[in-house]
């Protein structure tokens, strides 16, 4: 313990290791290579890529294989990096923060990358050995030696995370039942057509799925025997992973003056309600440009450009966020999806849909006024890219909204002045896929 230590002193003060806090970092030595910058992390490890957690699970990938970014990343960058640290405390008025570790550390600039923490129910059992979460690479090593003696998993929640881990459980020979509590799964990002193909999916790879119930208990002694549903039933497991959603990490802002609604509400410099306090992430509540409001959208690409954002202002250039949304592109037991913004309208009167499913290929759009606020591609993918693209820059698509579905639809579907200006302009979202949406589905395939 290294208590009353004088106070290390920084220019920039990172919390936070992962998307968010690199972006920030990268950003900032673009305009300022010299200004010091310390990162503190409590997880023991360089940045590493959240969505590869189930390919590591699976033994499909390395810790080397995750990295976000080279080893010597922080040393290239002239960057301290405390990691294994946790910030237990912050005095915004004088600009200290106070680590477990005893050090404290004084900023000019400060940024909350902090991401988030998995929700865990109170009920009977959850502290039962052979119970997890699936938020870090702690935990998914620890789920990899625990399944090594497992054969049967139950996985609570049916999202994105819970099917991740269903996956990679799945290759390791564990037989999975899946509790949803919700009607369906994957509910907060896809429609009901969509869900039920990803259901039907995953029940033929062997997946049992149990919708509308919700786990109670779990059962055992020491280890876990099994989980006992809302209904009675009794399901025997000897592990189970909670993954019923993440919230943003906000401990920090306790009894500050930082303003928090769901996360750590930013402005469109990604600057919290606190002068020289900045937030990103999971973590933060930015601007969403389909519902025009702030919302929390934990999506790695959202926070490493939320974090850019963060880093440039930071380093005194002011630059404006554009807002992100809710996206996802899937790839779970050989089906891929790709889903953004709202894809259930919200008010049926002023939305349009247009839809098509032939041959298991399901495609949707949801139009307001003209403007795609939604979509949802399931199996071929391909040119949801286009769309996410139109969808991202707010394009009138009205002279060629019928085209969006097709399957050759690209740039020839397009008015001679937008196919003019994409040409124009790189990374627009003219090839087939964005480079938004393009990159998530490289970061989560591992290409
Ligand atoms: C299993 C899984 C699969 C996912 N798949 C996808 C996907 O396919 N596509 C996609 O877009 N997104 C996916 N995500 C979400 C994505 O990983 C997150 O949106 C992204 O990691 C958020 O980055 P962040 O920088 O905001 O925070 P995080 O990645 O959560 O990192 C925050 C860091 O800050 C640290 N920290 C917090 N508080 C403190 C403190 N007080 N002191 C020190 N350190 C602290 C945390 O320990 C953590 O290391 C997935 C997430 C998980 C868990």
């Amino acid at each position: 313990m290294m208590a009353n230590r004088q106070a290390i002193g920084t220019e920039y003060l990172i919390i936070g290791n992962s998307a968010g806090a690199i972006g920030a970092a990268e950003a900032l030595r673009e305009v300022d290579r010299h200004g010091v910058l310390t990162m503190v992390s409590d997880e023991p490890y360089p940045a590493y890529c959240r969505p590869l957690l189930a390919k590591y699970l699976a033994g499909e990938r390395t810790v080397d294989e995750m990295l976000f970014r080279p080893a010597d990343f922080y040393a290239q960058n002239d960057i301290t990096l405390l990691s294994g640290n946790r910030v237990k405390r912050l005095e915004l008025d004088s600009r200290v923060a106070h680590l477990e570790s005893g050090e404290q550390i004084t900023w000019n600039k400060l940024l909350l990358a902090t991401g988030g923490v998995p929700i865990v129910p109170k009920m009977g059992g959850v502290d039962k050995k052979g119970v997890f979460t699936f938020l870090t690479l702690e935990d998914a090593q620890a789920i990899a030696s625990f399944a090594r003696n497992a054969g049967r998993a139950v996985v609570v929640g049916g999202g994105l995370i819970g099917i991740s881990v269903t996956e990679a459980l799945t290759k390791l020979g564990i037989g999975v039942t899946i509790v949803e509590m919700k009607d369906r799964v994957l509910n907060t990002i896809l429609d009901e057509e969509a869900s039920s193909i990803a259901e039907e999916n995953l029940r033929q790879a062997g997946v049992a799925v149990i919708t509308n119930h919700t786990v109670s208990e779990i059962s055992g002694q020491a280890f876990t025997e099994g989980v006992v549903l809302d209904s009675g039933e009794g399901i025997p497991c000897d592990l189970v992973v909670i993954a019923i959603g993440v919230l943003p990490r906000t401990e920090l802002t306790l009894n500050t003056e930082i303003r928090v609604n769901r996360g750590i509400v930013v402005d469109l410099y990604m600057s919290t309600s606190y002068p020289g306090v900045y937030s990103c992430g999971d973590a933060a509540e930015a601007y969403d440009f389909v519902y025009a409001a702030n919302r929390v959208t934990p999506i790695w690409l959202n926070a490493y450009i939320g974090g850019r954002i963060a880093g440039h202002n930071m380093a005194g250039i002011r630059t404006e966020y554009r807002g992100g949304t809710t996206m996802n592109a899937l790839s779970y037991f050989g089906l891929d999806i790709a889903a953004a913004g709202a894809v259930t309208p919200s008010d049926e009167t002023n939305c349009e849909v247009i839809s098509r499913r032939q041959d298991g290929i399901y495609r949707k759009v949801v139009l307001r006024d003209d403007v795609v606020t939604g979509m949802v591609f399931v199996r071929e993918i391909e040119k949801s890219g286009i769309v996410f693209g139109l969808m991202r820059d707010r394009t009138n698509v009205s002279s060629f909204k019928q085209g969006l579905l097709a399957d050759d639809f690209g740039l020839a579907y397009f008015p001679e002045e937008l196919r003019r200006e994409r040409l124009r302009t790189p990374g627009s979202g003219v090839g087939s896929r964005s480079a938004a949406l393009g990159e998530v589905e490289r970061l989560v395939s591992g290409e």
